[in-house]
């Protein structure tokens, strides 16, 4: 069999971090058996489904790199297939005409409340054979007894009672289906084998395989997803990580890191934490998945950030640091970011603040701004040192190791502690006091750039 799944975003906003681990967990499930993953937007909500969310969520999908089989469904399109399956199920007798209106159905509601039950149409219409007629809906005529069982991927056996249902509606007044009845009819259409998604539908999946029942097709296999929860354990906030994929890449996060990361959080393999997209492929097969919800570590997904930033090729580095620096009213040159990124690559959490700690480099000596600590190592001592290192380093060849050997030497020589040297030369090349080390910096910015701003920080 091969092994079909399913990313189904309503786009009615962007992409969101549950969202898009269940689109990874749907697509590693697909690339593991070497299936197909397939995409449909859920568009039928015509007031809330925005073509920009769309666009949104398609680049985001990109972004984390989850490419997709085949061609996009919209189910906006798809109004007549939907129908067609609605029909069939009038034809079986498994649907029928209702003309009850909301006010009605509300209050048979209303009395099954009353008398302790759950809320739920009386089915008034179901005997009546009804034809299609202004304002009246299709409605499914569920089983009057029994149960539905299925075995969730995730949340193991699951069963309902018929009686905690109702015959739903399938079809709306306007023609247009109801979101259950399109999501079987897709999920059959489409061949998918495996349906992967946030356990807030978990109670939509028996109506579904009530459809698929009466529809006389093969059932998927179910699976739900717990979603994310803050650190406190209580539903996920803005403020701890609840926030679009675009928002996070916007912040300069790599996208293999959000993918290792979202992917951890509710599925595990042994201890390992850090994985390849090819380690991934591998290692996913849908099994142990976590059955309770996870929380969201924003330390954890830094540090993994960290990490990826750190082992990015310096190539690709140069191509994704452009952005973030035009950002910032800089277009670097790609031989000064080749010099620059190594020594900084593994200082910085994300893309932003990798631009910011290498945006002094691409100053000129004149507007180069200094913070206040660096100002303050400017003092007169501070001044000293740098008079007696400029002509040291003037006449020193340019190499890493010689401008290494020049600062190492004045400090042996001088008998002045080496903090004492490398604060003030520090501040006067970078504007900051901190930062790696000196002759590193000193050979990126190169010789002229860096003896202008030695003699610079004395004029201050
Ligand atoms: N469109 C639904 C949502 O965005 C997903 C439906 C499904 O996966 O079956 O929540």
């Amino acid at each position: 069999m091969k092994v079909i799944t399913r990313f189904a975003p309503s786009p009615t906003g962007h992409l969101h971090i549950g969202g898009g681990r269940t689109a990874i967990f749907c697509w590693l499930l697909a690339r593991h058996f070497g299936g197909e993953f397939r995409l449909r937007i859920e568009d039928t909500d015509t007031e809330r489904s925005k073509q920009e969310y769309t666009d949104s969520i398609l680049a985001s999908m990109k972004w984390l790199g989850l490419d997709w089989d085949d061609e996009l469904i919209y189910q906006s399109q798809r109004e007549d297939i939907y129908n067609s399956y609605v029909e069939k199920l009038i034809e079986t007798g498994h649907a029928y005409y209702c003309e009850c209106t909301v006010e009605e159905v509300e209050a048979m509601r209303e009395v099954a409340r009353a008398k302790g039950e759950k809320p739920r149409y009386n089915g008034r219409c179901r005997e009546r054979n009804l034809d299609d007629g202004e304002g009246r809906v299709v409605r499914l005529k569920i089983p009057t007894e029994g149960k539905i069982i299925f075995n969730d991927m995730v949340k193991g056996h699951i069963a309902v009672d018929v009686n905690e249902l109702d015959d739903m509606v399938l079809r709306r007044a306007d023609g247009m289906p109801t979101y259950n009845m399109a999501v079987v009819v897709d999920d059959h259409e489409m061949g998918v084998t495996h349906v992967v998604r946030g356990d807030d539908h978990v109670s939509n999946t028996p109506k579904q395989i009530l459809i698929y029942q009466a529809l006389g097709i093969e059932l998927p296999t179910f699976g739900h997803v717990p979603m994310i929860l803050g650190p406190d354990r209580q539903k996920l906030s803005k403020r701890h990580g609840a926030r679009a994929v675009i928002e996070y890449e916007e912040d300069g996060l790599l996208p293999q890191a959000l993918v290792n990361y979202l992917v951890r959080l509710g599925w595990s393999h042994g201890d390992q934490e850090i994985f390849s997209l090819q380690e991934l492929v591998k290692a996913f097969d849908g099994s142990s998945l976590n059955s309770s919800p996870a929380a969201f570590d924003t330390d954890k997904l830094q540090w993994l950030n960290s990490y990826y930033l750190k082992n990015t090729p310096l190539n690709d580095a140069i191509q994704l640091i452009a952005p973030f620096m035009q950002k910032l009213g800089i277009t670097p040159q790609t031989e000064k970011l080749a010099l620059v990124l190594p020594i900084y690559q593994e200082r910085a959490s994300n893309l932003n603040d990798l631009a910011q700690q290498i945006l002094p480099y691409f100053k000129d000596a004149s507007s180069l701004e200094m913070d206040e600590k660096a100002l303050k190592s400017l003092d007169d001592q501070g001044k000293e040192q740098i008079k007696n290192i400029l002509p040291l380093l003037q006449e020193a060849e340019f190499t890493l190791e010689n401008i290494e050997q020049c600062i190492h030497s004045y400090v042996e020589s001088s008998g002045v502690k080496f903090k004492l040297v490398g604060t003030p030369l520090r501040s006067a090349l970078i504007g900051i006091a901190g930062g790696p080390s000196v002759h590193a910096i000193i050979y990126a910015l190169g010789k002229p750039e860096a003896l202008a701003r030695l003699e610079r920080a004395l004029t201050l």
